[in-house]
């Protein structure tokens, strides 16, 4: 075994509804999941017809590159076909392809905590030099532009940069980036995962191309909800992709990962809709959850908002919740949060209602 692999922690996958539903004597239905930023709508209603029209060809491998695909993405991004790469585990795998691409043994990349950890876990089994820096936690977590200036070295591979960052939901100012981008060579990784749910003038996809150094994440996962089917992309200067496609798993991307990809690109309606009310479900959150005392709510500009605790633990308040039916992440995992934060994501109108009713029982 690798001396790397034995520095990560053992893999606990995390416990399915059904798991839940058994432990505390719930109805799986009734169960109450604001615990991994996905859509609560689910993806578009015509995904369905089309998955069954595409099962009957699932003997042939995929096109490694979907022209189709690659026309509606850039169409709807506003951006070259050849700027795109698109992975098919999703952001996660673009996120492991830019390693394979960018990084020797030993090459140093930053990191800015707390945030995504899957930064650490990729840097960490290819032997990369993690430099953390960090979110300031005394300015509702800014980032600190400067934690990351004073970490560049000559052997700085990649920065990355969390907007809006997971778990805080704050955004980094277009003036930061662009201070970062202008003082290195290092890729500067822009993680847009969630910048659906943000302001439009803090969206870097389109000005991503025009740089050396840049690269724009983006995920089907979260607005698109299609977590399940595993789609993410990167957007990127021609040089980057050519060389990053050369690396990325050629048939990651599946038949019916692509055709639902397609189908929800082309119902524009729906994304819409659940953009307009993804971002009103979590103002929902946001002020249902400012009227308790003792708790410090964190404003947002994703599909969750981060919940800083006055008086309990994560894991106890994660714990009363999940007799009661309802999953929250519990942010002791993340590194340079402590052990009283808890990240909550949205859910139906519905669901924020019970939520918020829930937690006057239990804080
Ligand atoms: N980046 C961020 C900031 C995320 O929160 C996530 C998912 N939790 C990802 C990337 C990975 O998304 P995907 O499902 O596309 O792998």
């Amino acid at each position: 075994i690798r001396e790397v692999v034995k520095k990560l922690k053992p893999y606990v996958p995390g416990k399915s509804k059904e798991e839940i539903a058994r432990a505390y004597g719930i109805k799986p239905e009734d169960i109450i999941k604001l615990g991994s930023n996905e859509n609560p709508w689910g993806p578009s209603p015509k995904i369905k017809e089309k998955i069954l029209e595409e099962i009957d060809k699932i003997h042939q491998y995929p096109e490694p590159v979907n022209p189709v695909l690659m026309e509606e993405l850039s169409r709807f991004l506003n951006v070259d076909k050849e700027n795109i790469i698109v992975g098919g585990d999703g952001a996660d795998e673009v996120i492991d392809t830019i390693f394979r691409t960018f990084v020797d043994d030993g090459d140093e990349v930053i990191i800015p905590i707390p945030t995504f950890t899957q930064y650490r876990v990729s840097a960490t089994i290819h032997n990369a030099k993690i430099k953390f820096a960090k979110y300031d936690k005394e300015k509702d977590f800014k980032l600190d532009v400067e934690s990351i200036l004073n970490n560049i070295t000559d052997k700085t591979k990649v920065i990355f940069l969390c907007s809006p960052n997971n778990p805080t939901g704050n955004i980094i100012e277009n003036k930061d980036i662009e201070k970062i981008i202008n003082e290195t060579d290092a890729l500067v990784v822009i993680d847009h995962a969630y910048i659906e749910y943000a302001k439009k003038e803090y969206d870097w996809t389109q000005k991503a191309p025009e740089y050396e150094n840049v690269i724009v994440l983006r995920t089907f996962s979260k607005v698109f909800g299609l977590a399940g089917m595993r789609v993410g992309y990167g957007v990127a200067n021609k040089k980057i992709i050519d060389y990053m496609m050369r690396v990325k798993p050629i048939f990651s991307l599946t038949r019916l990962s692509q055709v639902c990809a397609i189908t929800a690109l082309r119902d524009r309606e729906f994304f819409e809709r659940c953009v307009r009310d993804g971002i009103k479900s979590r103002e929902m959150l946001y002020n249902g959850l400012k009227k308790f005392k003792d708790i410090k709510v964190y404003p947002s500009e994703a599909n969750y908002v981060l919940v800083e605790l006055k008086t309990m633990k994560s894991k106890e308040f994660c714990e009363e919740l999940l007799k009661r039916g309802v999953i929250v992440r519990d942010c002791s995992s993340f590194d340079g949060l402590g052990d009283n934060y808890v990240r909550v994501s949205i859910g139906t109108f519905e669901e924020v209602e019970k939520f918020l009713k829930i937690l006057e029982e239990i804080i």
